[in-house]
């Protein structure tokens, strides 16, 4: 029996085969060719990354997270459809105001997720101005893996749920 009984079954779609994964990109890879994202804005520039979990050695993404009346800290993990997070736990299936840690706004809607009613990808931006189009849209709704990047709007990657 698995413990991690919360993770379910995505898929990882690729839309582009010509990105030039370098130094500079706001996407990377790992030697092992994993994909993973080396800072992450809030719409106010304030970036997310911290040391307060890293995985596989590498920095985490901090967010602060309402739900009712308690506030609390995840940190999720930069890979690429990785389900892995540290911090606070919830019921599945709740709806989050995902906010920046720093100036406690809640991240910007980019489109609804089509995990319920009521869901939307929130956007963390690839770079501190959100001007420049790149952003990675992740579910408000607590378990929900579906997410999205896109870099001058053009759509990169996308992660589904299987049914
Ligand atoms: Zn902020
Ligand atoms: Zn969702």
């Amino acid at each position: 029996m698995s413990v991690r009984k919360n993770i379910k079954k995505t898929t990882l779609n690729q839309y582009t085969k010509d990105y030039v994964f370098d130094e500079k990109s706001h996407i990377r890879k790992t030697a092992d060719g994993r994909m993973y994202l080396p800072a992450v804005y809030c719409h106010n520039g304030h970036k997310l990354m911290t040391d307060d979990a890293r995985f596989d050695g590498l920095r985490g993404v901090k967010l602060l997270v309402k739900a009712d009346k308690s506030r609390e800290i995840i940190v999720v993990s930069p890979f690429l459809d990785d389900q892995r997070k540290e911090g606070a736990n919830f019921p599945e299936g709740t709806h989050l105001q995902i906010c920046c840690p720093t100036c406690q706004e809640e991240l910007e809607k980019l489109i609804p997720c089509t995990c319920g009613y009521g869901a939307y990808r929130r956007a963390l931006y690839l770079t501190p101005n959100p001007k420049d189009m790149g952003a990675i849209g992740v579910c408000d709704t607590y378990g929900c893996p579906q997410s999205f990047i896109n870099e001058d709007g053009e759509l990169l990657f996308m992660v589904e749920t299987e049914e």
